[in-house]
């Protein structure tokens, strides 16, 4: 690994003024389970490393219980997560662990308990953060050594085209084909869930959906943040009564990221579905909304061939690579299963 320089930063200001505008010259650290990989593998060689360990880390949730009287802003510093609609503050420095273990995440966002716990290890929840998690770069193995000078790393190729594809992208469209990998955004999107970033000129919110970029519109990096910009907070509506539920596929039931995740929401009105959000994740660039299977719920009640037909809207726009056939049926399957795990309804 390079030498580098280490900032450790008292707060958030402190940290963004520590960061710098050239991509990749100065980075952010959080846990360090992604970053520090990057760097033992030269993929990545910054001058400088920031400490965010010192950002907020905690989870407030809101009990709607209090919520009635209340006006005005609340929140820790500089306003931060302003609650007036009620909902839930995740600080970006959260391990993911206390975010898993979290009673009342539990009860109200069990889509998200779901991807939570199943991420890596005891030992990669203990020490990766929220924040890390969702800004963690892809695993695509060409990307990952640096033998290969792939298109995202400014060469002329993608190797994964003619290559070894069989955990690639089959949405998305190319020019490069990692698949996004964040456990964590999948069921926060489902969510609806906002972020709150912080720059040199200040603070801004935007829906987390947004933050993600396809390669044809970003190919070097994967989110809109600048380089000096830092993820301080993931914003929650409050739930209301959707019924949620998050189904992944695993090669094995190792520590190894998903071959399909699948979050849903479901807003209803007595038994039938008033609006659906439906996302996958790792099977694209970005965190895939399926929009297709959302209009296929939205006015019915679900049942097994609901479900069916949703799942199959999900997929109808896949393309296989040469080696990725077998996903675009594993990411139907896992639609599917995590609609009717979401109304309650036998998982077939
Ligand atoms: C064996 C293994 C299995 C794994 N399985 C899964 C899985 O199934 N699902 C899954 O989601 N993840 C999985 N992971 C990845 C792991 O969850 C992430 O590496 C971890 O969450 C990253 O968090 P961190 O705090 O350590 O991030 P870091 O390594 O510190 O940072 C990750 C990246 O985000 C940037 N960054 C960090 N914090 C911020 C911030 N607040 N604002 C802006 N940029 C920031 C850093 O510059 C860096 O580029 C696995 C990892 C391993 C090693
Ligand atoms: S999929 Fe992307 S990261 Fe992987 S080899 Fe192709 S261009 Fe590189």
């Amino acid at each position: 690994m390079k030498a580098f320089q280490y900032v450790n930063p008292a707060n958030e200001r402190e940290a963004v003024a520590a960061l710098g505008t050239e991509r990749n010259r100065i980075l952010p650290m959080a846990g360090g389970m992604d970053l520090l990989g990057l760097m033992k593998d030269y993929i990545v060689s910054p001058e400088r490393v920031v400490n965010l360990k010192n950002l907020d880390a905690t989870i407030t949730v809101e009990d709607p219980a209090r919520r009635s009287g209340r006006t005005g802003r609340e929140g820790g510093e500089s306003g931060v997560g302003t609650r007036e609609s009620g909902g839930t503050r995740i600080g970006a420095a959260a391990k993911l662990a206390d975010l898993a273990e979290h009673a009342e995440i539990r009860k109200l966002y069990p889509a998200l308990v779901t991807a939570a716990e199943e991420v890596g290890t005891p030992q990669i929840r203990n020490m990766g953060t929220v924040g890390g998690n969702l800004m963690q770069r892809p695993r695509c193995w060409y990307f990952r050594n640096e033998e290969f000078h792939c298109l995202k790393k400014g060469g002329s190729r993608c190797f994964a085209v003619e290559g070894e594809n069989q955990y690639h992208a089959i949405l998305g469209d190319g020019p490069c084909y990692i698949v996004h990998p964040s456990s964590l955004a999948v069921p926060l999107i489902a969510y609806g869930a906002r972020v709150r970033v912080l720059g040199p000129s200040g603070a801004r919110e935007m829906d987390l959906g947004g933050l993600y970029q396809l390669p044809n519109q970003n190919l070097y990096g994967e989110t809109v943040l600048q380089p000096n910009e830092i993820i301080t907070h993931v914003l929650l509506p409050a739930p209301g009564g959707a019924r949620s539920a998050s189904y992944d596929v695993r090669l094995k039931q190792s520590h190894d990221w998903p071959l399909a995740l699948v979050s849903v929401s479901l807003v209803m009105e007595k038994d039938t579905v008033k609006s659906a959000r439906v996302v996958m994740g790792a099977v694209a660039p970005i965190p895939w909304r399926a929009q297709g299977a959302e209009r296929v719920l939205a006015g019915k009640t679900v049942d097994e061939a609901v479900a069916v037909e949703a799942a199959a809207a999900a997929v109808a726009g896949a393309k296989a690579m040469s080696g990725n056939a077998h996903k675009i049926q594993i990411a139907r399957t896992a639609v599917k299963r995590a609609i009717l795990k979401a109304a309650g309804l036998a998982i077939v």
